[in-house]
């Protein structure tokens, strides 16, 4: 008999997981708290414009490739690679920074503020490359079990990398550049990642390895909601329900043994295998009701940030930005410190400008924009209070 597997959840890890496992033969079925499926990676339309509310490009493709090939599927959306990747712009200066992959193009942007820049990112991408493809197989795509596996695994990475364990994002960085432009270009990804450059452990800088040279950037012909809209078809295919508006509040069973899930009007769901795709504390705390995940403990963990979302419909074209542009300031240091303990103000915020019509003309009414910013705010614990979300929306 095939085992029936209830995957609470339609984000894109719950998507693709109930088609792997409906592909390996089980009876999968699936609930969604929400109206519509996709999780973080989702859609808003209003009056004409339709705007991506969360992921706005992704890398490592070839993931998907490997998604399609398992389950026996045909791509059901298309992605195109993004060269340039992103423009950059600093307060009060006029100029703007084009981050191409090609090193010569990218070198020349950098040509007045970091004259070595090509030998420099080279040494860089050398070492992270060495570093992300060390680790991408014996680490990075492992399950773990228990820390004290986790720690084994680490004990076969090359000796060499160690010294990566021990500095920060910005201390990497600085050991390769002297521009305070160029290390903080290269430190974004941490820092709209959720997490300052100060802070954050130096491997992190595999991460220019992967946007420059391993795999780059890549948009969803029609906005990433294509992503989303084609797993469903798939999944109508293979048979799979989705119950939606369907919240899971409780369990039956033991820490051990989990038998049925409830939801919030009370029905029982059976299963033989469970598969939880929302947040993995959030739901230990609120379902699970686990000790180690108390409203306390919660708040005394490290989180990554909160952004601060907003989705302009906007009447004519906007020259001179791109599909995908960062704003900052002059004050990186004390801003990337400060921001998410909310101990600095948001008057001159740091922002991201997604402009998906440049890439999708279908998503804005013709002769319009559809825009998205994302600003990394403090999170509720630090402002709990955000009736002046329209000043920061003017900021
Ligand atoms: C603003 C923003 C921008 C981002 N930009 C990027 C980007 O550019 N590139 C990138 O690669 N990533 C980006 N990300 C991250 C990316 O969106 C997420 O990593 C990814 O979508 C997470 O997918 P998931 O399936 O793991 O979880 P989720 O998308 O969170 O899915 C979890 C699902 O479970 C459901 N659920 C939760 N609890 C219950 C319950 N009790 N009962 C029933 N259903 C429940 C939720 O409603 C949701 O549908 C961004 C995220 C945000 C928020």
């Amino acid at each position: 008999m095939n085992k029936k597997v209830l995957i609470v959840g339609t984000g894109l890890a719950g998507l693709t997981t109930a088609l792997r496992l409906s592909s390996l033969g089980y009876k999968v079925e699936m609930v969604e708290k929400h109206h519509q499926a996709g999780g973080r990676l989702n859609q808003l339309k209003k009056d004409g414009f339709t705007w991506d509310i969360g992921p706005s490009f992704f890398s490592m493709s070839y993931e998907f490739d490997e998604f399609f090939k398992f389950c026996g599927i045909d791509p059901p959306f298309e992605f195109v690679e993004l060269d340039p990747l992103y423009t950059v712009r600093f307060r009060n200066k006029n100029n703007k920074y084009t981050i191409y992959k090609d090193l010569d193009k990218l070198a020349e942007q950098f040509k007045d503020i970091e004259p070595d820049f090509k030998s420099n990112m080279e040494k860089l991408l050398k070492s992270s490359g060495s570093f992300f493809h060390d680790t991408e197989n014996r680490v990075i795509k492992k399950n773990y079990n228990s820390v004290i596996h986790w720690l084994a695994t680490l004990t076969t990475v090359p000796m060499v990398h160690f010294p990566k364990l021990t500095r920060t994002v910005w201390q990497e960085l600085d050991r390769y550049f002297e521009s305070k432009e160029v290390k903080q270009i290269f430190s974004l990804v941490a820092f709209f990642l959720g997490a300052t450059p100060f802070d954050t452990p130096g491997v992190y800088t595999l991460l220019t390895y992967t946007e420059l040279v391993h795999d780059g950037y890549y948009n969803v012909k029609g906005g990433m909601y294509r992503i989303v809209e084609g797993l469903l078809g798939e999944i109508d295919k293979a048979g799979i329900k989705i119950h939606y508006n369907t919240e899971i509040v409780g369990f039956k069973g033991d820490k051990k043994n989990l038998k049925q899930l409830t939801d919030r009007d009370g029905k029982v769901w059976d299963a033989d295998i469970f598969v939880i795709n929302s947040d993995a504390a959030g739901f230990r705390h609120s379902v699970f009701r686990r000790e180690n995940f108390s409203e306390e403990k919660l708040d005394k963990m490290k989180w990554t940030l909160a952004p601060f979302t907003m989705y302009l419909g906007v009447k004519g074209k906007i020259e001179g930005l791109e599909h995908h542009n960062y704003f900052l300031g002059d004050n990186f240091e004390e801003y990337a410190s400060k921001i998410f303990k909310n101990s600095i103000t948001l008057d001159k915020p740091y922002y991201y400008v997604n402009v998906n019509s440049k890439f999708n003309e279908e998503m804005a009414p013709a002769g319009h924009e559809n825009i998205f910013i994302l600003c990394p705010v403090p999170d509720l614990r630090y402002k709990p209070d955000w009736s002046d979300r329209e000043v920061l929306a003017n900021n």
